[in-house]
């Protein structure tokens, strides 16, 4: 059960207010950026037929309207490839619901809903998505330092300027270098940002696009936070190629139908693109330099533990 008066003394305590002053900036400082950049900003799906399979998460949330089912977004992936057909740059902050296991209730970092940034470019590849997300993440650092130092301050949070390029590392090497759960390892390490990149084929869903030369390797990355906050964003190079996607679906197990409408969408044409989605909560998290992601946000939903 939730407990009122605990409730209550969170949503009025002085470090959340600090935490969405923070955030408020942040999420201008993003708008402004992709805006400046030539992006268009759409608007979230909550409900579809299709959504992101990440098969991590077992339970799927599902709504039934009118008769039809739909499932609750777990990330808008799909409608940026179709958004494409609408602008060529597209942004969007978007609620995701993903239903992790209770035993992810602790670690600081996981809330079962969030809110990523969202972007897909058409005709990008990855070198070009990791230019902007570099230029994305070190510019909303400074500006947050600029404009926010007093409550940086408030809150004893020291952080670098970020110069970009930011290293690169392939997942084998962080496999062979810190084992297999690197992710926190290897945050714990940096001083500054880095991307992981080749990810293998089984590590990631269907969409990621597998690189030509290198069977069994993907064309994409995830950005990792300094300081052991762990993972700021997740993307690549999509596949676009019918025959591609569906051999990929197939390749995960996954029932082809239950992926039909964007089989059809895709059988008309989806534009080669790449992009990325950037939890908002966790930029936050790491910019106030807090352990605990509720800390940053209101209504806060931990896996396991029942929330408003
Ligand atoms: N769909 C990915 C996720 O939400 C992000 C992306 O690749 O754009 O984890
Ligand atoms: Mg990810």
């Amino acid at each position: 059960m939730i407990d009122i008066d605990k409730y209550l003394e969170q949503l009025k305590s002085p470090r959340l207010q600090l935490a969405i002053s923070i955030q408020t900036r942040l999420i201008t400082y993003i708008r402004e950026f992709l805006l400046e950049a030539s992006f268009k900003e759409i608007l979230p799906v909550i409900i579809s037929p299709v959504t992101d399979p990440l098969t991590d998460y077992r339970v799927r949330g599902e709504v039934e309207c009118y008769g039809f089912k739909y499932q609750i977004t777990k990330s808008m992936i799909f409608h940026k490839q179709l958004a494409l057909h609408t602008a060529p740059r597209i942004f969007c902050f978007s609620p995701n619901v993903r239903i992790e296991t209770a035993d992810r209730q602790n670690t600081g970092r996981h809330l079962i809903e969030f809110v990523q940034l969202d972007l897909e470019i058409r005709q990008a590849n990855r070198e070009e998505i990791i230019k902007l997300g570099e230029g994305l993440f070190s510019t909303v650092i400074s500006r947050i330092k600029q404009d926010a130092w007093a409550d940086l301050k408030t809150i004893k949070r020291e952080l670098p300027y970020f110069e970009p390029p930011f290293k690169k590392i392939t997942y084998e090497q962080a496999v062979k270098t810190y084992g297999q759960n690197f992710e926190l390892k290897l945050s714990e390490e940096l001083s500054e940002p880095a991307w992981l990149i080749d990810f293998p084929l089984e590590e990631r869903e269907f969409y990621d696009r597998q690189d030509e030369t290198r069977p069994g390797t993907l064309v994409d990355m995830d950005l990792i936070y300094p300081g052991g906050y762990g993972e700021a964003l997740s993307g690549g190079e999509r596949e676009y190629e019918l025959e591609k996607i569906k051999s990929r679906i197939r390749l995960k197990g996954i029932d082809l139908d239950s992926y039909d409408l964007y089989l059809k969408l895709a059988e008309r044409g989806l534009y080669p693109s790449a992009g990325f989605g950037f939890g908002l909560e966790r930029l936050t998290r790491f910019v106030c330099g807090f352990q605990d992601i509720a800390d940053v946000r209101l209504f806060a939903k931990k896996p396991g533990v029942y929330g408003l």
